[in-house]
């Protein structure tokens, strides 16, 4: 979820400086290859509760700044609320105040509870992606259902296999239905956070078709957020396309932008998985390296 919109950012201000006032005191935690994150907690949590809290935001962290090739916010704030029970909910990211997350995390979750979520990492690549007007919802959102597969496999957080069964059993929710509009105008959830994500993995399979695998997609990630567009700045979306698109040299995003934000585009998703030698079975995905685009397969999640 991103809530850097007008009126939920609004509500939700004056929401978070009432916790503001109440929270603990912050702890810096050092993201690899630089930056910051001051990890806060809405009322004590208790040391077990710190030390998980520790261990999954610095594993979050390092699958984003893996993929980015740094944390480009620079310093960003989480903001912990200890809840009941042993599971991670509630993920949100806000700019209007600097970048920032705010998520629960159960009171009894041990370091096993958490080692499977993906919420926060999730929540942290909106901290990397410029605001945009609310009918491109879905590309901030996209991008972060997208990514966090990616950035995990490449982390050694989650195996290449699990990213691609994640993506092969959650794509076919983003195809458009019936009376579909493009991305642009159908801003349903299915299309918000799976027709985004579908957006984003034509692109980088296109990208590093084009250019022989030498660029992918988060060359173009790296310099959008490079130029300044991170969460909070608010981007015309020309100017993501344009700046994407200029670092890695072919106009992909342009293209396929402009093919999927206004009519309903079906992407024959079984066809493409055949393509990047990727083998169902059951929810369960094998690779097979003989395939045409394997070796576009295995830069993308390659650790
Ligand atoms: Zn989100």
């Amino acid at each position: 979820m991103n809530a850097a919109r007008s009126l939920v950012s609004r509500i939700a201000r004056g929401a978070l400086a009432v916790g503001a006032a109440l929270a603990a005191r912050g702890e810096d935690l050092a993201v690899p290859g630089g930056g910051i994150i001051d990890v806060q907690f809405t009322s004590p949590p208790s040391a077990e509760t710190r030390r998980v809290a520790t261990s999954w935001t610095s594993t979050a962290a390092k699958s984003v700044a893996t993929y980015y090739g740094g944390f480009p916010p620079r310093r960003a704030t989480l903001k912990i609320t200890p809840r009941e029970g042993r599971s991670v909910s509630h993920g949100r990211a806000f700019g209007w105040d600097g970048p920032l997350v705010t998520i629960s995390l159960g009171r009894a979750a041990t370091g096993a509870d958490v080692s499977d979520d993906w919420v926060l990492t999730h929540e942290m690549i909106h901290l990397c992606f410029p605001s945009v007007d609310e009918r491109h919802h879905w590309i901030e959102e996209g991008l972060a259902t997208y990514v966090e597969s990616i950035a995990r496999a490449r982390s050694g957080d989650l195996s290449p296999e699990r990213a691609w069964a994640d993506l092969v059993n959650g794509l076919p929710q983003g195809l458009p239905e019936a009376g579909d509009r493009g991305l642009d105008f159908t801003p349903t959830w299915g299309r918000t956070y799976w027709g985004g994500a579908l957006f984003f993995l034509r692109v980088d399979v296109e990208i590093r078709r084009r250019t022989r695998n030498q660029r992918g997609l988060e060359h173009a990630l790296r310099a959008i957020a490079a130029e300044g567009g991170t969460i909070g700045h608010w981007w015309h979306i020309d100017r993501v396309i344009r700046v994407g698109d200029a670092a890695t040299g072919v106009p992909v995003m342009r293209e396929i932008y402009d093919e999927m934000k206004a009519k309903p585009v079906l992407v024959d998703l079984p066809a493409l998985w055949k393509e990047l030698g990727l083998v169902r079975r059951g929810r369960s995905v094998s690779f097979d390296d003989s395939a045409p685009l394997a070796p576009v397969r295995r830069a993308i999640t390659a650790p």
